[in-house]
């Protein structure tokens, strides 16, 4: 293997995972998955030090789903054990594809998947203003029953459909930073912040409490990566590339901005708040609190990103 590059934060979509509304079930995830982590093995080979975070908002959604549809049998998911569910899920579809890949390539590596709790402030405002887009696209008359029948209160996702949005509150501390710090210091392939990590409250007695949100995944990723000092930090999706003036006629690709600049287009709303705005978020507050450098991209192009041939590239200045 390579000599070390240093250490790299991949933040994988969760619905990078869901290639197809037809194309939704645990194995077409887990296929979508491995295909996912070829690409991240080749950054392993190349020397990078690799720390995984992932998204779950369509299946976080699936479980609630699941958990609504039961109701009378079994007693229903809160929505921070559903986001440890998924870390869970999830993590064991990145561990054992890493597994195999790293079989497959004679790689001497381990995976191994953190449940991670994230506080939050009780005070954070986005509990009285739910953005979060969750579970399956709908067309706007079954996302108006539903949300009039369970009290959801439902968005337009991205020009995609109708979504159930939930509290978004704002990553304070990653409780597991120490844990994940070690073992991947130690050499570990670590997932971790599945689903933006579990939201968590502290009482007055400094006792931790579950609370029903979900915490935006690519905050808490960037938070993960200013926090290990990370020399890159990659949001890999579902585009190749952040557009200006997106789905309009006069869209343009960026292939390189700075933090100041996507700032400056951040604040136009040129960034969807739903979506894209939270990616360009995110690498604007890992540059500042001194990240190395930051791309954002799809997975099949991570390679060419960081040679600086595919993606958009964040730089500090
Ligand atoms: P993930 O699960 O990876 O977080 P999201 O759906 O949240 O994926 O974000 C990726 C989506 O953002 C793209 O599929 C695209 O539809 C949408 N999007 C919104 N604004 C933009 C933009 N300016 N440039 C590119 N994609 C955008
Ligand atoms: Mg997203």
């Amino acid at each position: 293997m390579a000599e070390t590059k240093g250490t790299m934060v991949i933040a994988v979509g969760g619905n990078s995972l869901i290639v197809s509304e037809d194309r939704q079930a645990i194995p077409d995830q887990y296929e979508a998955a491995v295909a996912t982590v070829k690409h991240i093995v080749n950054m392993i080979e190349a020397g990078w030090n690799v720390v995984i975070t992932h998204g779950s908002g369509p299946q976080v959604g699936f479980i609630l789903r699941s958990s609504e549809l039961a109701i009378g049998e079994v007693a229903p998911v809160p929505m921070d054990y559903a986001d440890a569910d998924i870390q869970g899920a999830v993590g064991y579809m990145f561990q054992r594809a890493l597994h195999n890949e790293f079989v497959k390539r004679g790689i001497d590596k381990r995976a191994v998947a953190v449940v991670t709790q994230v506080l939050v402030d009780g005070a954070d405002p986005a509990f009285a203003n739910p953005t979060k887009p969750i579970g399956p696209q709908l067309d706007e008359a079954t996302a108006k029953t539903r949300a009039g029948e369970m009290g959801w209160v439902v968005k337009e996702d991205a020009g995609r459909g109708w979504r159930r949005v939930v509290p978004s509150p704002k990553p304070v501390e990653i409780l597991e930073m120490e844990q994940i710090r070690l073992l991947s210091g130690a050499g570990y392939v670590v997932i971790a912040c599945g689903g933006g990590g579990i939201p968590v409250l502290e009482n007055e007695k400094n006792y931790l409490v579950g609370v029903e949100a979900v915490i935006d995944k690519d905050l808490a990723s960037a938070l993960l990566a200013a926090k290990l000092g990370a020399d890159r930090f990659i949001i890999s999706t579902d585009v190749e590339r952040v557009a200006l003036n997106y789905n309009k006629p006069d869209q343009s690709w960026l292939d390189e901005i700075s933090a100041p600049e996507a700032k400056r287009l951040l604040s136009q709303d040129q960034f969807d708040a739903g979506s894209m705005g939270p990616k360009v978020e995110a690498m604007i507050q890992y540059l500042n609190q001194g990240g190395g450098g930051g791309v954002i991209t799809n997975p099949e192009n991570l390679d060419r990103a960081l040679e600086g041939r595919a993606g958009t590239r964040f730089t500090r200045a």
